[in-house]
């Protein structure tokens, strides 16, 4: 399987309760490489833009709020097969419905506020991955 990168938002509920380094630590631990890692409190905009593909859907506007309303921790991770292998460590939507161990699991309150965010596609992973690391940010050590 390929090296990929895929983009990691630790979202504000998580950063909240201090499990930002906790989510990093079980991310090194799963085998990522950390290429590229920010704090950032998302303006409204910035996160309109990010979510741009849910516009449509009824909780876009409590999305936002709630991506808006502290400071997240964004970054990019490498692996072979990443895209896949992120997702399934973070685990379902749901946190009531992902498997053990899983970050969403863990650390995840409800459907809304799930504790991290991963690119859905390799497509989408360039494109997220561009939207917060344009150019040399992303170390290629
Ligand atoms: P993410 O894109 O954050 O990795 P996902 O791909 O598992 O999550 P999506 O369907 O893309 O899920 O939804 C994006 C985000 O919108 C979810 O992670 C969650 O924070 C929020 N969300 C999804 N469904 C609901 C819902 N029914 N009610 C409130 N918020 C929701
Ligand atoms: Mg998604």
């Amino acid at each position: 399987m390929a090296v990929e990168r895929t983009l990691c938002i630790v979202k504000p509920d998580a950063v909240e309760k201090h499990k930002a380094g906790a989510i990093l630590a079980r991310i090194e631990e799963s085998g990522f490489r950390v290429c590229a890692l920010r704090m950032t409190h998302l303006s409204r905009g910035v996160a309109e833009g990010f979510y741009e593909i849910h516009r449509q859907r009824p909780f876009f506007g409590e999305l936002v709020q709630f991506m808006t309303r502290s400071p997240v921790v964004v970054a990019v991770l490498e692996k072979e097969g990443a895209v896949g292998a992120w997702r399934d460590l973070m685990g379902a939507t749901d946190p009531a419905k992902a498997a053990p161990d899983t970050i969403r699991k863990l650390f995840g309150s409800n459907v809304g506020e799930n504790a991290t965010h991963g690119s859905d596609s390799l497509d989408n992973a360039r494109r997220e991955i561009g939207y917060f690391f344009p150019g040399a940010e992303v170390s290629s050590l």
